[in-house]
């Protein structure tokens, strides 16, 4: 059988749903392929959204057994119900996916069960999950299939031992050690969830810094908050071999630069060096679709491979490996495709590690700035001067700007404090309508509020910040 689109996205993560529903917004025909059996990729079942809901879980957790009492709250020593913590987690990533197969129907998305196969520029041949084949004809083939994690050669995943962040968020019990490799985004999320959770983390990485890409001093104070609640960081290192024995895994590790290689031992380790784009079976070799170096898909600035109507988006591509950068490639080319302007500002992608305090980084970092060689002014402000952090007894981190010292215009926002990853959306819209920190001065933040750490921070552009 075989059925005619004006779009066949495959992939239905946070790139392709939304590509394929904004499309469907502006009257194309469009059907969706996903071979997991559920909506929502990456993000919703194994990454953004269980994540999330751990974290937040693992907080109150924290909250309850260390900073209810200076609140004057008196509690037993509260303890882990694990099944039912992770229930609940799995609950809200089917609400979620549920959601999302609602917004299809609403928007007469086809929804296509199974894996797909691009077999000519129109065509893409589809195994049901249900058993049987089917082909779509399209007028144009999206491209939204991911990424998956980046193997460690000599520690091996068996998702029970040695974990993916995938394992990782479905553990049976909290382990007593866990070691965790690489001080990324995940490392730091999950192992903070576990060492919230009762378990010994050490992070080993291979660079002598935490989160790397991000601003310097940003990173710096945010080891430094990390540190003090726990985590153990093993930085300069690399794990070489691992071997799984009854009473759990011993771990070669030896300093990045060379040097006499010492063993951690853990019950349970995570790899979290990475993810690589994943494009395994799609047939991308037959129809002459180009991968670059890294194993990206290789595209122009209108997503366009070099296989005419072949168009490739989100974490298969080249940029930040982000969900909201995935929905707005989606959007912007579904956009093009219907004969629309369709655009994505990828210098103004904020980046959010959602730990406690949070993380949250757009634009340019003071390093990038001195190697550009540009002038630039910084404002700064701690969380410490602010009443409402106070009141939330949440004081550790600061808001950074930098802002060019020719255009005043903001360039980059770095900040580690309570809801970081909130406070940023004021910063990117005032960096999208090309705003000064004088803007963001003068404009009113209510008061007790943490934006107002963003408004004092502003102000600092300029020397002149009020509360310190
Ligand atoms: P994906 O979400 O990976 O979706 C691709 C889909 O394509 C998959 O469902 C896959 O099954 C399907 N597929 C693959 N091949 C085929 C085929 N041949 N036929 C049919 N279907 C196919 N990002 C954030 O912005 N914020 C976060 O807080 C965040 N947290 C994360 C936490 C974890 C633990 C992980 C692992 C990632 C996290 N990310 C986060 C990253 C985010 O999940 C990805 O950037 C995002 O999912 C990418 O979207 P995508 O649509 O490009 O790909
Ligand atoms: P990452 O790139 O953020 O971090 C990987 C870390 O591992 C780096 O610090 C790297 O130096 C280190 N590393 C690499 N090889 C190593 C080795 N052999 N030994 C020790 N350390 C090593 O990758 P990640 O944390 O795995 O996350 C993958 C992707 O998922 C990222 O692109 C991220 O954007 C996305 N993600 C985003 C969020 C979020 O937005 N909150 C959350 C989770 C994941």
């Amino acid at each position: 059988m075989s059925e005619n689109y004006d779009i066949v996205v495959i992939g239905g993560g946070p790139g392709g749903y939304v590509c394929a529903i904004r499309a469907a917004q502006l009257g194309l025909k469009v059907a969706c392929v996903e071979k997991r059996g559920a909506l929502g990729g990456t993000c919703l079942n194994v990454g953004c959204i269980p994540s999330k809901a751990l974290l937040h879980s693992s907080h109150l957790f924290e909250e309850a057994s260390e900073h209810f009492d200076t609140h004057g709250i008196e509690v037993s020593k509260p303890k882990v119900n694990l099944e039912k913590m992770m229930a609940r987690k799995d609950k809200v990533v089917d609400s979620n996916v549920k959601g999302i197969e609602f917004l299809f129907k609403k928007n007469k998305v086809t929804y296509v069960k199974g894996a797909g196969e691009i077999t000519s520029p129109t065509t893409v041949k589809v195994a049901l999950l249900d058993g049987g084949e089917e082909t779509l004809t399209a007028k144009n083939i999206v491209i939204a299939t991911g990424s998956e994690v980046t193997p460690l050669p000599g520690v091996e995943i068996d998702e029970k031992n040695i974990v993916s962040s995938t394992g990782a968020l479905t553990l049976p019990t909290v382990p007593k050690k866990m070691v965790v490799i690489g001080a990324g985004v995940i490392g730091l999320e999950l192992g903070s969830v576990w060492r919230r959770l009762g378990a010994e983390v050490t992070v080993v990485e291979f660079l002598d810094r935490i989160l790397p890409g991000m601003d310097g001093e940003l990173v710096k104070q945010t080891q430094r908050i990390f540190a003090k609640q726990g985590l153990d960081f093993k930085l300069g290192h690399k794990v070489t071999a691992a071997k799984t024995g009854k009473s759990g895994v011993t771990l070669t590790v030896e300093p990045s630069k060379g040097g006499d290689a010492e063993e951690l031992k853990a019950d349970v380790v995570l790899v979290a060096i990475g993810r690589r784009p994943y494009t395994t079976g799609l047939g991308l070799d037959k129809v002459g679709v180009e991968l670059d170096e890294r194993g990206r898909v290789k595209t122009d600035e209108y997503f366009q491979t070099n296989v005419g109507g072949i168009f490739a988006i989100g974490d298969t591509i080249a940029g930040p490996m982000l969900a909201h950068k995935a929905e707005e490639d989606g959007v912007a080319l579904a956009e093009m495709i219907a004969g629309e302007e369709g655009h994505v500002d990828y210098g103004k992608v904020p980046g959010v590690v959602y730990t406690w305090p949070e993380v949250a980084s757009v634009g340019k970092t003071e390093e990038q700035l001195k190697e550009e060689g540009a002038e630039y002014s910084v404002g700064k402000f701690p969380f410490t001067a602010n009443g409402r952090a106070k009141a939330m007894e949440s004081t550790d981190g600061f808001v950074k700007l930098l802002e060019d010292k020719k255009t005043h215009r903001v360039v980059g926002a770095h900040i580690v404090g309570p809801a970081a990853g909130d406070l940023i959306a004021e910063v990117v819209l005032a960096m999208e309508y090309g705003a000064s920190a004088e803007d963001i001065a003068r404009t009113c933040h209510a008061h007790p509020a943490l934006g107002e750490v963003v408004k004092e921070a502003a102000l600092d552009a300029d020397k002149r910040a009020i509360h310190m």
